[in-house]
């Protein structure tokens, strides 16, 4: 029952790497727009949009979460974090 020696891992949705979720080491980003949790990785290389070729797996997940998408960029990719918005009419 050493639970506390027992470590927490996820997988990122968008890049399939592994990493951490507690204890004591919180790895990663909840977007909560987009209802996931994604790798520090993906933060790095996207906070300020996400590269066009992770998105055909974004726009998947926000399908089968039945989530809007969220509005672009200027730079026309999608925000990495935007804030959470009610949008009743997503474009399907
Ligand atoms: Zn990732």
């Amino acid at each position: 029952m050493a639970y506390t020696t027992m470590k927490f891992m996820e997988t990122c949705p968008v890049c399939d790497q592994a990493f951490q979720f507690g204890p004591k080491r919180y790895e990663g980003f909840t977007l909560d727009a987009y209802d996931m949790h994604v790798c520090d990785r993906c933060e790095v290389g996207n906070h300020d949009g996400w590269s066009p070729h992770h998105e055909p797996k974004i726009l998947e997940h926000l399908k089968a979460k039945n989530l809007p998408v969220p509005g672009r960029l200027p730079n026309g990719m999608l925000p990495f974090n935007p804030p959470k918005t009610r949008h009743p009419s997503s474009r399907t």
